[in-house]
């Protein structure tokens, strides 16, 4: 379910109940003086317990047909079987992982390693797996009634430009390589678990497609999967594998905006032409306005002038000067009205330059260079239910944590459809630079985590029926 615009443990039946105390509280001031007050106010009160009643049983019949299924699934000698050939696949998968990251992806350029997933998925017994128009890489594994339908991706591209020295390099157990983790651990960990899908037989009720995505970093903006998307009306729910960390599972999509502000004007020499209008003091004044910006904390929204270039010379008035400006929020309500009021400021900044000098020489460009949707999925839904279940299951932690991240799940949270990302297993950092590092401790938790979430929401033949939610086709 989706939580656009509201903070996380926020959940729907908490809205209704505010709701039905807003009104009550209007109702009581109004009412006060009024003899039918009384009645009006126990009434409402009871509406008030009904509702919560019936919120609160909905959100435990989500609860307990989770639980079961997932006792169920667990208790399945089949499945145990299945974790433990994903156990012992652990190796396999890392040298899987290592290969996959030393074939080039760059942003816009993921054809080999597309190529070669594509490869992997047929090697696998997928005879009818493609490669989409946008470059995504699809296997569909069939469920015994194909309802519903669940995507298991991980993206194929990374951060680093063409000609980057993606070796991987081996010391001390410690892994060196760019995109080691990002995403080459993703892409493996799926492979890993067709692997033991396949050797045990394990059917599902529901189908499974399962994706590698093209342009999910930085200017891909999230291409490949929004392609997925528009394809693929009748999704249900999505998973992205991405990051490693399993205990942390990202159940919002931090949305953002993105744009390159261009102000030009007439340009010339400091000294003999002063009084003309000015592109990097026309930038100023809106950096200094935009600088003044309130947003709220929760949801947690964003922005920063992230880079400023301009100018010839010390000596002249700058005839062009350009800005990157990224916005972010949790709500894509705030996302929106941020962006409107920083572009006005923008535009006001400009004509302010240009009164200044009373000149009409100033204009400025604005390009919106990224656009990423944001949504929420709470934390009852049968999806991230699901989920903690698993993780709980397979790595024994006491506790998860909720959080906020930029994935390929952006698109399915924005457009309602239950989606969640997952580590993939192991450790590492230094995320898109080209020190990423990578450890394989425990990595087999990953696949393991994402075999049991996905068999809770597809459903296990003869064992379980879907929790997912078969959904209405979006148009
Ligand atoms: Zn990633």
């Amino acid at each position: 379910m989706l939580r656009r615009l509201t903070p996380v443990g926020f959940h729907e039946n908490d809205s209704l109940v505010a709701n039905v105390r807003i009104r009550l509280f209007a109702l009581s001031c109004v009412e006060v003086a009024m003899t039918r007050s009384v009645a009006l106010f126990s009434n409402a009160i009871a509406l008030l317990l009904v509702l919560s009643l019936i919120s609160s049983a909905r959100a435990q019949s989500t609860t307990s047909a989770v639980e079961t299924a997932h006792q169920a699934i667990l208790a399945d000698p089949k499945v145990t079987k299945t974790l433990d050939d994903i156990k012992a696949d652990d190796a396999r998968t890392f040298e899987e992982q290592k290969r996959i990251a030393e074939i080039p992806a760059p942003p816009f350029k993921e054809k080999a390693r597309a190529d070669y997933f594509l490869k992997r998925f047929q090697d696998l017994g997928f005879k009818d797996a493609s490669m989409d128009a946008e470059g995504n890489v699809i296997a569909l594994r069939k469920g015994s009634v194909g309802k519903p339908k669940l995507v298991i991706s991980a993206h194929l591209d990374t951060v680093f430009p063409e000609g980057t020295d993606i070796t991987v390099k081996e010391k001390d157990g410690v892994i060196r390589a760019p995109g080691i983790g990002d995403d080459a651990r993703g892409l493996a960990a799926l492979l890993s678990v067709l692997r033991a899908l396949n050797a045990n037989e394990i059917k599902t009720v529901g189908d499974v497609m399962f994706v590698g995505t093209v342009g999910e970093e930085e200017l891909g903006n999230l291409r490949g999967v929004k392609a997925l998307f528009r394809d693929h009306k009748d999704i249900d729910g999505f998973i992205s594998v991405d990051g490693l960390q399993i205990t942390r599972i990202v159940n919002q999509a931090t949305g953002s905006h993105r744009y390159e502000m261009i102000f030009k004007g007439p340009g010339g020499h400091s000294f003999q032409e002063f009084g003309l209008p000015s592109a990097i003091h026309a930038m100023g004044r809106a950096i200094a306005k935009i600088s003044d910006l309130q947003t709220p904390s929760d949801p947690k929204t964003t922005f920063t002038v992230g880079t400023v270039r301009g100018g010839t010379s010390v000596n002249a008035i700058a005839g062009e000067a350009r800005m990157a400006v990224d916005m972010r929020s949790n709500s894509t309500e705030e996302l929106l009205k941020l962006e409107a009021r920083l572009l006005d400021l923008v535009r006001e900044a400009a004509n302010e330059e240009n009164k200044r000098w009373d000149s009409d020489k100033i204009t400025v460009e604005i390009n919106l260079i990224g656009d990423r949707p944001a949504g929420i999925i709470a934390q009852d839904s049968p999806i991230i239910q699901a989920t903690r279940r698993a993780v709980t299951a397979v790595t024994r932690a006491p506790s998860v944590s909720f959080a906020g991240s930029s994935t390929d799940s952006n698109v399915a949270m924005s457009l309602g459809v239950p989606a969640v990302t997952l580590g993939g297993g192991g450790e590492g950092g230094n995320w898109h630079s080209l020190n990423e590092w990578y450890k394989p401790t425990d990595a087999y938790l990953g696949p393991q985590n994402v075999l049991l979430t996905m068999l809770v929401l597809s459903g296990l033949e003869d064992v379980t029926q879907p929790v997912l939610q078969t959904r209405q086709p979006r148009r």
